[in-house]
């Protein structure tokens, strides 16, 4: 009886109760002594996928393999076991954020060895995520809940291991107010429109611009998306956002168009937007609303939106391109797609990802990435916007790589929608330095 209800049969690891006891025990113990711990979780990746292709047997090999790696890698005094599913807990004592980052390390190392399963090795990772105490937590169910909070986080930044970061995650019961701040917030009309603009790389002339959201609270002033975003799309209310941001974004094309300076403008949206069934019906409303020509407004989603479920996605894109709305894929290099599944996204352009323009510069590798992409995305037809171009170099560097749009703070930051027009009129097109000034040549 005791081994069936504290252990996980299949791998004989302590299962999820037998660690919470423990863990509840070292509570008490570190309480009491004053000592820190830390809590690892690692889920394994794409288990069911495995699943599906190779059947549950070979799912559960992995398993079984990953709990016996777990086991001997442990060090002493450690306390493993098997969660759920594919997700792993380790309890560290006396540890602290150093010691736990050094461990989920050496832990991958051990992991990420390929599985031999009947004749094929298999490559399996993992995603970690950290909490300690007490920094993190003091009860039980908030070190779980953070530990879980830092192993998705992980995942969603395509990492190998993040620690809980409090500041990103404030208690529940402030997110609760947070949520109904923002509701409020949206019919408020406290939203507010920002605008950066994207520049044809050719002739350096101002080719379209992107909305950015942003959030100009009572009392903490204005709030970047990255503050609220996340919770707007746990909370449902991304779609009254989304919907405010396509109503504005409608409004200005209307009005620039009337004043002779029609230019697309991209709105953002979450993969919980294109899981709305009504959508399309919805977009296709609003652009009839407003009599918007046809290509002023476009729209980005990011490569891990599409790959949440790509066939749903596939359907919704083809609805909103029906509509002759252009469509970019945003955060490009990011997500898992690869060049190849891009061919059958009715997508015009693709955005690569900041981080591989900043890299560019200081790495051989991420140069090379930048530019097979655009090479490829050329070969299939589609455009290439860079995001992040901050400075003359990677702006130089681009351009001889036949990069087609650039965006980032060299051309201009994000600015209020009601300045863009002035800005438009003041902008001198970026040109590539001269070869010959870098070697101080006259
Ligand atoms: P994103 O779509 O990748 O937007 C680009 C972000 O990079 C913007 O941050 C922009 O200010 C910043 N950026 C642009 N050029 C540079 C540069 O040269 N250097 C650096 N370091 N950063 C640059 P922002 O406005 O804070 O937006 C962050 C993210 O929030 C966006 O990333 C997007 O994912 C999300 N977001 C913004 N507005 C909306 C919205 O209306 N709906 C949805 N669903 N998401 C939004
Ligand atoms: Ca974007
Ligand atoms: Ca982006």
């Amino acid at each position: 009886m005791y081994r069936l209800t504290q252990f996980d049969l299949l791998t004989g690891l302590p299962n999820q109760a037998l660690f919470s006891d423990t863990l509840a025990a070292e509570l008490r113990s570190c309480r009491q002594h004053e000592r820190p711990f830390a809590l690892l979780q690692m889920n394994i990746e794409r288990l069911s996928e495995i699943n599906d292709a190779l059947g549950f047997t070979q799912g559960d090999q992995i398993l079984c393999e990953f709990g016996a790696r777990l086991r001997e890698a442990m060090p002493d005094g450690a306390f493993v076991a098997r969660l759920r599913g594919d997700e792993f807990a380790l309890l560290l004592p006396d540890s602290d954020r150093a010691s736990a980052l050094a461990m989920a390390r050496r832990l991958r190392e051990v992991l990420s060895q390929p599985v031999q399963l009947v004749e094929l090795p298999i490559d399996v990772s993992t995603r970690t995520g950290i909490a300690l105490y007490p920094d993190h937590g003091s009860t039980l169910h908030d070190l779980y809940r953070h530990m879980d909070i830092a192993v998705r986080q992980a995942k969603k930044q395509g990492v190998d291991c993040v620690v809980f970061d409090p500041a990103l995650y404030p208690a529940p019961s402030h997110r609760l107010n947070m949520a109904g701040d923002l509701r409020r917030a949206i019919e408020a009309d406290d939203l507010r429109l920002c605008l950066q603009p994207k520049v044809d790389m050719r002739d350096g002339i101002v080719c379209g611009a992107e909305a950015l959201v942003r959030w100009q609270h009572p009392t903490r002033g204005l709030i970047p998306p990255s503050e609220f975003i996340e919770l707007a799309e746990q909370t449902g209310l991304i779609r009254p956002l989304a919907e405010w941001m396509i109503a504005r974004v409608l409004r200005l094309n209307g009005q620039w168009d009337d004043e002779g300076r029609s230019l697309p403008i991209a709105v953002n949206l979450s993969a919980r937007n294109l899981r709305d069934e009504d959508l399309v019906d919805k977009i296709r409303q609003m652009l009839a609303h407003w009599g918007t020509a046809n290509g002023l407004l476009e729209i980005e989603i990011t490569e891990s939106a599409v790959m949440e479920d790509a066939d749903f996605a596939l359907r919704v894109l083809h609805g909103l391109r029906a509509e002759g709305i252009r469509l970019y894929i945003d955060d490009f290099g990011t997500g898992y797609s690869s060049l190849s599944y891009l061919q059958k996204l009715p997508v015009g352009c693709i955005k690569i990802d900041q981080s591989f323009v900043r890299a560019m510069a200081v790495s051989s590798d991420s140069a090379a990435i930048v530019r097979s992409t655009i090479d490829l995305v050329h070969d299939l037809g589609r455009k290439v916007v860079a995001e992040g171009v901050e400075t003359q170099q990677h702006w130089d560097a681009l351009c001889a790589l036949g990069c087609d749009v650039a965006q980032g703070y060299l051309i201009a930051r994000p600015m209020p929608a009601e300045d863009f027009p002035a800005w438009v009129d003041r902008y001198r097109p970026i040109r590539a330095s001269d070869p010959a000034d870098k070697h101080g040549a006259a």
